[in-house]
């Protein structure tokens, strides 16, 4: 029987940080751009049923999908790569595998039989690997595993691809290896002997790997290839060159032209189509690497230390800034070090301020502070999420004077609670899955800020937070300037906040990141740069 799908697997070696998720994301932007349909989703190896329970500093910033589930943030990189919505079945980890197994486990499903890693946990997860596929939306789906080979978490996984790849047949499903080829200093060489450990720990799972791409700082000449494809087992053309480079938007075209989209077509018996369609894409890469103008915004936050924290707030800031072809400047500063005396000193020269997302106490004072001091000076202010929560508190304690006002997520004794759990959160005694999650309709006041940057009064956007603008403060928050613009038609939760008379402060209790990519630059990121850089003259 002629098989629809066709499938990709990603496997990682030597170290994890490779970039797997760029190269799969580059890789399927350039079959999309032939005219495939393209998915990819990753499995990832640890217990945890998703990241939605892991802190930041774990694993970089959890990414949501419009059908709220909480997943890794290289499903970002997919969106932002293809724009095409992911969703839950696009991340499954070891936790969720195991989760069904038990459930079916007791449900009576195996009765009288020992349930295993091999075959039970294993047929789990080539029924997931292979779910996007069997829906008949898509003509490869790209499936990129998590960790590294030779990881003990990882073997499942790695045994549920071998049987994939013999039950499906070598055209209808391959395997691409990502290594690094260090280069050593002392010797002046690159080195290729991790790379073919890596691929000999693959071959003794049983997996042949088709391609190589290979990390390097420093270009594999053809002696090195041929190297490689001797001691790896695969054609001379299947070893490609990843060499650092600028921007994570410059992958796709160096990809292509090494032709790993052309070595992958002719491995699963595709045609090439036409050739790829990156005008945009090109165009966008442009802007980005020459500007013509320039902004610099401080990202006011808890998690500085990690960038990956707030993945999507940046690339969102790349996507607006090129299309104003404007180079955005982010200067991250930790909420925790900014106080009354200093804060001045530290924002006065930025053209936006942007107060991130979070959860918890810690840094909260320091985000009030710069609020106030934005609010005051006229500075462009953007609040996502807490950073909105915190623009209502501010606005309650030194405009409307209610000085111990908060969120009950801080101080759950507060006399106002401006902000606080929602009605239907105060049940739930379960951390995970549990917050009001994925995308929600928002209604926008004709002729605010937010309609205009939007160009429309129905938006949709996802969201990721059990706490809520507390609705009784409506009529004394409008009255005193700070408007609700934004509003859930079947709930009435207030989604966002402006100051029409600030030249922009604008707070949304939603995530407008996840939801800008490449081709859809983000209307909010948008506007705030362009008011950003008409301030600065
Ligand atoms: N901690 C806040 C809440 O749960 C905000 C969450 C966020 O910023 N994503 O409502």
């Amino acid at each position: 029987m002629e098989q629809k799908c066709k499938y990709i697997f990603v496997t990682g070696g030597v170290t994890s940080s490779l970039g797997k998720g760029i190269i799969s994301s580059s890789l399927a932007k350039l079959l999309q751009a032939r005219g495939y349909r393209v998915t990819i989703q990753k499995f990832d190896p640890y217990i945890n049923v998703d990241p939605g329970t892991l802190n930041p500093y774990e694993h970089g910033e959890c990414y949501v999908t419009d059908d709220g589930a909480e997943t890794d943030l290289d499903l970002g990189h997919y969106e932002r790569f293809l724009n095409v919505p992911t969703s839950q079945a696009n991340n499954v980890t070891t936790g969720r595998i195991y989760q069904t197994v038990i459930e079916n486990e007791r449900r009576g499903d195996y009765l009288g039989k020992t349930v295993q890693v091999v075959p039970h946990i294993t047929d789990e997860i080539k029924r997931r690997m292979k779910l996007l596929g069997d829906s008949g939306k898509f003509d490869i789906v790209l499936t990129e595993i998590g960790g590294t080979v030779g990881d003990i978490e990882s073997l499942p996984f790695v045994e549920a691809v071998r049987q994939l790849l013999w039950e499906m047949g070598e055209d209808n499903a391959i395997v691409i290896h990502l290594t690094l080829v260090p280069y050593l200093k002392a010797a002046g060489e690159l080195k290729t002997k991790p790379t073919q450990h890596s691929v000999r720990f693959l071959l003794e799972s049983g997996v042949k790997p088709d391609i190589l791409v290979c990390r390097t700082e420093h270009h594999l000449n053809t002696d090195i290839r041929r190297k490689i494809a001797l001691f790896c087992n695969v054609n001379v053309n299947a070893v490609i060159e990843s060499i650092d480079l600028e921007t994570i938007y410059d992958v796709p075209l160096v990809m292509l032209k090494e032709k790993l989209d052309k070595v992958v077509l002719s491995k699963l018996k595709l045609a090439a189509k036409q050739e790829p369609e990156l005008l945009q894409w090109k165009e966008f890469l442009q802007h980005v690497k020459h500007p013509k103008h320039e902004v610099n915004i401080a990202l006011v936050g808890k998690y500085v230390e990690l960038p990956d924290a707030y993945k999507s707030i940046n690339e969102a800031f790349i996507h607006a800034g090129a299309a104003s072809e404007c180079a955005v400047n982010v200067k991250y500063f930790h909420s925790e070090l900014l106080t009354d005396e200093n804060v001045a000193d530290k924002l006065r020269n930025f053209d936006g301020v942007l107060v991130a997302p979070g959860f918890g106490n810690r840094g909260i004072d320091g985000k009030l502070v710069a609020i106030k001091y934005v609010r005051e000076n006229n500075i462009p202010f953007f609040g996502i999420c807490l950073g909105m929560q915190c623009s209502v508190i501010e606005f309650a304690r030194n405009v409307l004077g209610y000085k111990d006002a908060h969120s009950t997520e801080m101080n759950d004794g507060t006399k106002h609670a401006v902000i606080d759990m929602m009605a239907s959160q105060k049940t739930i005694s379960q951390k995970g899955g549990t917050m009001r999650l994925g995308a929600y309709d928002c209604v926008l006041t004709k002729g605010s800020s937010v309609s205009r940057a939007y160009g429309k009064t129905k938006i949709s956007e996802r969201h990721r937070h059990r706490y809520e603008f507390n609705n009784k403060y409506t009529a004394a928050f409008e009255k005193a300037g700070m408007m609700i613009t934004g509003t859930n038609p079947e709930t009435g939760l207030a989604e966002i906040v402006e100051i029409p008379t600030h030249p922009y402060f604008i707070g949304v209790q939603f995530h407008p990141e996840l939801k800008s990519t490449v081709e859809n630059p983000h209307p909010l990121f948008v506007k705030f740069i362009k008011k950003a850089m008409t301030l600065r003259g």
